[in-house]
């Protein structure tokens, strides 16, 4: 590991600041050539406005407590690595249409509320296996996402204004995300395409098209007696998340700051006006730490054990037990259920090994019924084609989304969610799903320039299958 370099000098273990990451050894840190303009953009951040408000994060915060008691389902979706140039009308519009399509069918199947959180809006940052890549039988710096650098062989360089960029980029998107939905879900309702041409096994046709006219019938029937437009469902909720990998960038908009109807709260029960300020990461609702940046002794985990934010943590084959409970302990002292949500990636090869164990440990500690199980079913589940394509099965994240349903079934734990990659285009990244994609087919539209992306058939599909689980 190397240490983070520059910044204010680091404070005693324990006295936690926002810049007391920077004492521990860090993974993934990025060596900007020119310290000066590093500064000069985080001296430009500090002084911009919070993305989100701390009053939209704790209310995220009551919704999360809620999948943590199993009376709510958490769907988490979006791009792997989101570029700047997907700060487009259409671009967001699919990927919200597709979210709250999703979540209809969830709701229907699940009977549950569901709460919604795209991994949009500042999922700018990418962790990299190796600082470089042979490109043309050359090596040139690997890309690391729009906030570090560009994917264009001459944009490889760092450069710290993107920093700035990806903070305009973030609340240009998140801007459009809450004028949308203000705008009313009924609108969003009217073009949604439910269309299953594509499926050709006639047993699923018939189940799907059965749940479609029900959601079609129910959405009609909220329509005429004015019921969308009714205050509880004129707006919903769209959350938004990262992996909060650059900490330079976390750093710079982590504020002290109070709800104010907190504070209210607390005048109204007491007389007084007793302060709740806490440090808020403004940068998002929700952020996670990554499979390689969670080492408990780490600057990812020194940052986020400060954040009042609800978090992540993504936990895969290579995590023992014992730093999960280390890892709970350090980052949720107090017990909060729903502060943490434990990402699980093992593998559809893998999960029926390793999950229960995680279970049990969890489950059989002071963290029972605490924590937010959530199924990543694609990050163990990336390969390569026989020519080098980046892909994934959709039988094998299907897989291993049923066996983690069932294993919690089994252990008497809540699978509280999932974790997907997804777009609201028409890709072709992963193979399979009722389409029939085969390894050819991949090349007619990838487009994806990290992980392969479920596209708004197969995403739907597998909202389908979760739904038709929770019906039998
Ligand atoms: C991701 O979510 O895009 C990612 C890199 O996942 P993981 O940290 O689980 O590998
Ligand atoms: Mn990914």
């Amino acid at each position: 590991m190397t240490s983070a370099a520059g910044g204010p000098a680091a404070v005693a273990t324990g006295d936690w600041t926002p810049s007391s990451w920077r004492s521990k050894p860090i993974k993934q840190c990025p060596e900007y050539p020119d310290e000066a303009a590093l500064r000069r953009a985080t001296a430009e951040l500090d002084q911009l406005p919070p993305i989100v408000h701390p009053h939209e994060i704790n209310r995220l915060k009551q919704n999360l407590r809620d999948v943590a008691r199993g009376e709510a389902f958490l769907l988490q979706g979006g791009d792997c690595a989101e570029l700047f140039d997907y700060c487009r009308q259409d671009r967001i519009e699919s990927k919200i249409k597709l979210l709250l399509q999703m979540s209809l069918v969830l709701i229907w199947g699940a009977n549950k509320k569901v709460v919604r959180i795209g991994r949009m809006a500042g999922q700018y940052a990418k962790p990299r296996s190796s600082p470089t890549e042979i490109v043309d039988g050359k090596e040139v710096p690997s890309f690391r996402g729009d906030i570090l650098n560009g994917f264009n062989l001459e944009d490889r360089q760092l450069d710290p204004q993107r920093l700035v960029k990806a903070y305009n980029h973030s609340a240009a998107t998140l801007n459009f995300i809450r004028a949308s939905l203000s705008a009313g879900i009924a609108d969003l309702h009217g073009p949604l395409n439910w269309s299953l041409g594509h499926v050709k096994d006639p047993e699923l046709k018939a189940k799907y098209t059965k749940a479609v006219h029900f959601l079609q019938d129910m959405l009609r029937f909220m329509h005429t007696i004015g019921a969308d437009r009714a205050s509880e469902l004129a707006t919903v909720d769209l959350f938004t998340s990262h992996e909060g990998l650059l900490l330079e960038y976390e750093q710079s908009l982590t504020r002290l700051m109070e709800d104010p109807t907190h504070r209210s709260r607390d005048a109204a029960s007491d007389g007084t006006s007793s302060s709740s300020a806490q440090y808020y990461d403004t940068s998002a609702h929700f952020i996670w730490i990554g499979d390689r940046t969670r080492q408990i002794d780490g600057a990812h985990v020194e940052f986020f054990r400060g954040i009042a934010n609800p978090i992540g943590i993504k936990v895969g084959p290579t995590t023992p037990s014992t730093d999960l409970l280390e890892l709970l302990r350090t980052l949720n002292p107090d017990k909060e259920p729903g502060k943490i949500t434990l990402i699980t990636r093992y593998g559809a090869s893998k999960v029926r090994e390793l999950l229960p164990g995680h279970i049990r440990a969890v489950e059989g500690s002071e963290y029972k019924r605490c924590v937010i199980w959530q199924c990543d079913p694609m990050h163990g589940n990336t390969r390569s084609t026989g020519s080098g394509i980046k892909t994934r099965r959709f039988g094998d994240i299907f897989q291993e989304l049923q066996e983690t349903l069932a294993i919690h079934q089994e252990e008497g734990s809540y699978l509280g969610g999932v974790h997907l990659e997804l777009t609201g285009d028409a890709v072709t990244e992963c193979m399979g799903g009722s389409e029939g994609l085969d390894e050819d087919d991949l090349s007619t539209n990838y487009t994806s320039f990290c992980d392969p992306r479920l596209n708004e058939k197969q995403a739907l599909e597998l909202a389908f299958l979760v739904a038709d689980h929770y019906r039998k």
